[in-house]
């Protein structure tokens, strides 16, 4: 899926100009600097695809990249502006909560979200916020740990079962934590394989 084909499609800031529903999708979240633009860029094997290090609170669009085939074969990835930047202003926040909302109320063909944690630093207040968002949506999401390289063997068991237990409660989470590293490599071809299922499977 992803060897085939990644292309930028546009990117919205208001619901009236999302891609018509007619493929699978799925959206990546994350904190400003979680390391998204990254993976993303790991995930479809192109750098550049996804700008890395974005201005963070500047961009409030949802980026939205065609993968695959330009049909029901083929898939969306849409990119969330990331969030928990202290210096944004309450506008731009509630701005952003409201499309973001709106987005994840209706779109039926969003199979699941990936919800981005830095292994360092776990699940934070603003993911909270998100995955309450998503479980209110009825949005399944799945927690995807990254920069897993910058954090020993030994650590590494002791994040993922603190993050497994921390979705627990919550009641659109996968159960099934992945673990990745942009840098190392790991556990993208995972990621991909989830998301093929989810269109061929
Ligand atoms: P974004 O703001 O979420 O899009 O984050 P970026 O992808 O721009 O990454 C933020 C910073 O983390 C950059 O300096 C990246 O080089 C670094 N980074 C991203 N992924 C990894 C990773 O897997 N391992 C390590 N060690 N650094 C990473």
């Amino acid at each position: 899926l992803f060897a085939k084909r990644a292309e930028f499609m546009l990117g919205v800031v208001a619901l009236k100009h999302l891609p018509p529903a007619d493929r699978v999708e799925v959206s990546f979240a994350g904190r400003s600097n979680v390391g998204k633009s990254s993976l993303l860029n790991a995930l479809v094997g192109q750098n550049g695809l996804a700008r890395t290090s974005n201005t963070p609170g500047r961009t409030q669009e949802v980026n939205f990249f065609e993968i695959g085939a330009k049909d029901e074969d083929g898939l969306y990835l849409s990119d969330l502006p990331g969030y928990g930047y202290a210096k944004v202003s309450r506008s731009l926040v509630k701005e952003w909560t409201k499309l973001l909302k709106s987005y994840l109320r209706g779109r039926p063909n969003l199979r699941r979200a990936f919800v981005l944690v830095d292994s360092r630093h776990g699940i934070k207040d603003s993911d909270r916020e998100i995955m309450t968002m998503m479980d209110e949506c009825a949005v399944s999401y799945q927690i995807v740990l990254t920069k897993m390289d910058k954090i020993k063997k030994a650590e590494q068991e002791k994040v993922v079962a603190k993050t497994q237990a921390d979705v627990r409660k919550n009641v659109a989470a996968h159960p099934e934590v992945l673990l990745t590293s942009s840098t190392k490599g790991d556990g993208i071809a995972e990621l991909r394989a989830t998301i093929a299922d989810m269109v061929y499977g």
